[in-house]
């Protein structure tokens, strides 16, 4: 009998080379397979890491013990009806994500404070567009939506930047330079947040929550940053917030569908600027090095910080 398969879903078939390569040292114990690969029996699978796996695929897998993720989210995955709810599934954050996540957050924010958006709209117009940069970071206080993994590895970034950091979550935390805010305190958070960073599973509850009634509870000209999941976002709320002027500058990172459609008004606006999905995604060099631990860990019983919680979804 042959070694167990840890079947893969990421990156395509040039992908799955690499993260077999990558994996071979750190798992000698198990074979790496393609997802599509027909020579493997489904009942030779003892684990899958995936992204977005087709649905009731990871159903049809009999021997399969646990599924991991290949990213940080885990909706791509409890997306699939028919995903094995029975079985641990483990969400992959590796000490890059939060690096990344934290780096794309910073220059997000200091970019809406220096109007980069502004001066890059001039540039492509060759016009010398002089005007005095409006804030600086001790000025602003920066609101961060999901004090998680990566909302706390920001807001150490942010509070070294110099601002002013308030973290809004379920439960209270307890973060060095960090006002918590917890779910019923939501309205006394957004007074506060100058600069809102959402980072929120996507969830039912969470969905549409960047809307014209959230805006509206944040003080005037508030700076918006999503790097969260396009589901939460109403876009048309954010285009109008900017027309407004109740949103002094956005920078979107996801939307829903993924890409943005052709022709849609965020990709021109002036106010906004976008990046396709960009926040965090570490090598996948760095990612087989934790999903190798989370795989060991996994074997040796030991805890998974990054267990999906089936009662939070998430
Ligand atoms: P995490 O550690 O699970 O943190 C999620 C945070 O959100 C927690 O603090 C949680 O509160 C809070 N939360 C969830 N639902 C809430 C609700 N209904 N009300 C109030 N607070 C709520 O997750 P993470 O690792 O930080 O990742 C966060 C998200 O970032 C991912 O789910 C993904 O959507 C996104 N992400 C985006 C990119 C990108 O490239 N743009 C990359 C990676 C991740 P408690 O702590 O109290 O439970």
């Amino acid at each position: 009998m042959g070694k167990p398969v840890l079947l893969m879903k990421s990156g395509g078939e040039p992908g799955f080379r690499e993260w077999r390569d990558l994996l071979a040292d750190p798992l000698p114990h198990l074979e790496v397979r393609w997802w599509d690969d027909p020579a493997v029996p489904p009942d030779a699978v003892r684990y899958a890491a995936v992204w977005d796996p087709e649905p009731g695929r990871l159903a049809r897998l009999p021997a399969l013990r646990a599924v991991f993720g290949v990213a940080a989210g885990s909706d791509f995955i409890t997306g699939d009806p028919e995903w094995p709810r029975h079985l641990p599934l483990v969400r992959l954050v590796a000490p890059e994500t939060a690096q990344r996540m934290g780096e794309y957050v910073c220059w997000a924010a200091l970019s809406l404070v220096k109007d980069a958006r502004r001066m890059a709209i001039a540039q492509g117009r060759a016009v010398w567009d002089y005007f005095e940069a409006p804030g600086k970071a001790p000025d602003l206080t920066v609101g961060i939506l999901g004090l998680g993994g990566l909302g706390q590895g920001c807001a150490g970034m942010l509070w070294a930047l110099g601002f002013k950091v308030v973290g809004w979550s379920r439960t209270r935390k307890v973060v060095p330079g960090v006002e918590s805010f917890i779910a019923v305190e939501l309205p006394a958070f957004l007074a506060r947040s100058q600069i809102l960073v959402c980072l929120l599973p996507a969830r039912l509850e969470t969905a549409d929550m960047l809307n014209a009634a959230l805006f509206a509870k944040l003080p005037a000209g508030a700076l918006l940053i999503q790097a969260g999941r396009g589901s939460q976002t109403v876009l048309p709320d954010v285009l109008a917030a900017l027309d407004s002027g109740q949103l002094g500058g956005a920078v979107l990172d996801v939307f829903d569908p993924e890409p943005l459609p052709d022709g849609h008004p965020a990709w021109s606006h002036p106010k906004l600027t976008l990046t396709p999905h960009v926040g965090s995604l570490p090598t996948r060099a760095e990612r087989a090095v934790e999903l190798a631990r989370n795989i060991l860990a996994f074997e040796r019983a030991e805890a998974l910080p990054t267990l999906y919680d089936p009662v939070k979804g998430y």
